[in-house]
């Protein structure tokens, strides 16, 4: 059986990913899918709150051995919330070699050896570091695991201008005939003004919809604090109720965009168009 769906979720370094994707995962379990989780960031955190901590990952496993057995790479793969399944890639210790290495490496194997088939993963998340869309970073989407990604952003401009990292890997990689499209934006909300006016106006842009708003909420970090996601800590809180609609519009979505390619001005302009609108024609505009 091969895995329903594979999506990736990209983002900026401490944008929400892991959070976004273990709380996906949560719900998607409770919707009785089969998730595997692949967290692809050298920070190696994204399935700690699946699991109830920091598990060892398959690059410190893997350079203990010279040939990888299928039996190793069992000791990597650790069985969360639910019945997730949850996978750390890992990366060398910063500074020393490409950071996108161990994800590259990782998916090779999990490749050779069958695993999403052998755990009979039905829907597989890809938590993946986007600063830098390099090699390593880009494996997910380039060798075709994942044909679909959503790409986590707030109402920061800065943030919304570095998105084009990950924006453009994709319109490069849609251009050699690799099957991959942005299936949505995910607004993980910063309290920004007009927040959600600004990233819709973004997305509208690029051409791509924003599937969600995640408004930013203690809980959060209430259930981090306890090694949980909201959706197992806090079950019937308004924030997992957004989760698990994110998931459920995930697993219904089959659109997948290619991106237009938005330049710093552009970006600056649409905010400006957003507060002015917002400010109404009784106030001066601060900019121009
Ligand atoms: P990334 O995986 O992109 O590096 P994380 O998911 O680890 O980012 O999130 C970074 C921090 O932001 C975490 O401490 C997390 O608790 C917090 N966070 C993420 N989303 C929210 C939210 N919607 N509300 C409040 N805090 C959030
Ligand atoms: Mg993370």
């Amino acid at each position: 059986m091969h895995p329903r769906r594979i999506v990736a979720i990209y983002g900026k370094a401490g944008i929400g990913k892991s959070t976004v994707s273990s709380n996906i995962s949560a719900a998607l379990s409770q919707m009785g899918e089969q998730v595997m989780q692949v967290g692809c960031d050298p920070k190696r955190d994204s399935i700690a709150t699946l699991c109830g901590e920091l598990k060892p990952t398959f690059m410190e496993k893997m350079q203990e051995k010279r040939k990888v057995a299928e039996a190793d790479i069992d000791e990597v793969i650790f069985t969360g919330f639910n019945g997730v399944y949850g996978i750390e890639c890992g990366g060398p210790k910063p500074g020393r070699g490409c950071a996108g290495k161990g994800v590259n490496w990782a998916l090779e194997t999990l490749d050779k050896h069958n695993i999403f088939d052998k755990y009979g993963a039905t829907v597989v998340i890809f938590d993946v570091l986007g600063d830098v869309v390099c090699g390593g970073f880009s494996q997910p989407i380039r060798s075709g695991y994942a044909k679909e990604m959503y790409i986590v952003v707030c109402g920061e401009v800065l943030t919304l201008f570095q998105a084009n990292n990950i924006l453009k890997a994709v319109v490069r990689l849609h251009e050699t005939g690799v099957d991959v499209g942005v299936a949505g934006i995910i607004n993980n909300m910063r309290g920004v003004e007009h927040e959600q006016e600004i990233v819709e106006a973004f997305g509208k842009l690029i051409g791509v919809p924003v599937i969600e708003h995640i408004p930013r909420s203690k809980v959060v970090q209430e259930a981090e604090f306890d090694g949980k996601t909201v959706i197992e800590a806090f079950p019937g809180s308004e924030q997992a109720d957004v989760y698990r609609r994110l998931a459920r519009k995930i697993l219904e979505n089959k659109d997948r965009y290619i991106p237009r390619i938005a330049s710093l001005e552009d970006i600056e302009r649409v905010i400006i168009q957003v507060t002015e609108t917002e400010l109404g024609d009784a106030t001066t505009p601060h900019y121009r």
